[in-house]
């Protein structure tokens, strides 16, 4: 360990390298400090429901402003937090975040539910799961959790019992990057989740591709046939949207909508631009 921390101090210099195994150690090493400084900071990205045309919650990302190497999104550093057994603090740290920031939205007037990405190595964290548990509680905040498999569950039954007691407690649940990676039709099965999130790889090119269009159509069949409600993640065109409406999908989240903003910015949006932006969703919309 020893080796290995005087090695990554000598690699942190090398900012061409950023995705060395060495350079993720650094970032490990320094990720605790980062959140206990406020490095780490929130944007929110709004989710529409098509049907009822209107802003149905927000999703919270998080985002590292690192002192030398700016800003860091999430996919360079939430695997990191992970191995470094860090996720839980941040998550906990994410959660709290939401819920000051909630009650500085509903002084403005918003009341939404606003969804958090729970990692799945989180699942298996029985002292993560009582704590998260007593924050929503005491909080009577409106928060939903987002499960990202960006690891595998290496306890399934736990996991499931876990957000099980989440989903009593009155949290939604919504299986994020569906059809990505370690998604599977056995989690679909037993997951006791309302919300299946269409990962974005599927959504981007849902109007250039010939078979993206189907998986999408069949998985929100599937969704609906379990009576989960399906939002598509990743709508940057009006053709995507017009196309998810026309196939039944719920709920959608994009840059065609709102990029992911900082507060201030996200309850100007909530204030103005959302109700246009939404407003502005209807022309495009093609009903079967
Ligand atoms: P995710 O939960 O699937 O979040 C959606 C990602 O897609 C976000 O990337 C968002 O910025 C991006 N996105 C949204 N709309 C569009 C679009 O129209 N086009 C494109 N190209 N991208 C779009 P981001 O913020 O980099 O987050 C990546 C992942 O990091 C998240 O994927 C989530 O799995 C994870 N993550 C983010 N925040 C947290 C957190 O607080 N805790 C945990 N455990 N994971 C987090
Ligand atoms: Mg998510
Ligand atoms: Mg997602
Ligand atoms: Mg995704």
């Amino acid at each position: 360990l020893e080796q290995a921390r005087s090695e990554s101090r000598v690699v942190t210099l090398d900012l061409s390298d950023a995705n060395s195994a060495l350079d993720r150690a650094s970032l490990m090493r320094e990720l605790p400090h980062a959140i206990a400084s406020g490095q780490l900071f929130l944007q929110y990205q709004p989710k529409v429901n098509v049907r009822r045309q209107e802003i149905a919650g927000a999703e919270a990302l998080v985002r590292w402003r690192h002192p030398m190497r700016g800003l860091i999104l999430p996919g360079d550093f939430i695997s990191a937090a992970e191995e470094c057994g860090e996720i839980a603090g941040l998550t906990l740290w994410t959660m709290r975040q939401v819920i000051a920031d909630q009650q500085v939205m509903q002084a403005h007037g918003h009341d939404l539910p606003v969804f958090i990405n729970i990692s799945g190595v989180l699942l298996a964290d029985d002292a993560f799961v009582a704590e998260a548990c007593l924050i929503v509680k005491e909080s009577q905040a409106k928060i939903g959790f987002e499960i990202t498999e960006t690891a595998v569950i290496r306890d399934p039954d736990s996991a499931i019992a876990h957000l099980q007691r989440f989903s009593e407690i009155g949290i939604p649940l919504a299986i994020d990057d569906y059809g990505a990676g370690l998604s599977s039709l056995a989690y679909l099965k037993q997951l006791p989740a309302a919300e299946l999130k269409i990962d974005k790889m599927f959504v981007m090119q849902l109007t250039s591709s010939n078979r993206d269009p189907l998986i999408v159509r069949s998985t929100i069949d599937l969704a609906h046939a379990l009576e989960m409600e399906v939002t598509a993640e990743g709508v940057e065109t009006p053709a995507a949207l017009a196309l998810l409406s026309v196939m039944g999908c719920d709920m959608v989240q994009g840059y065609l909508i709102s990029r992911p903003v900082a507060l201030d910015a996200f309850i100007r949006f909530l204030d103005d631009e959302g109700h246009k932006a939404v407003a502005a969703l209807r022309p495009s919309f093609v009903r079967p």
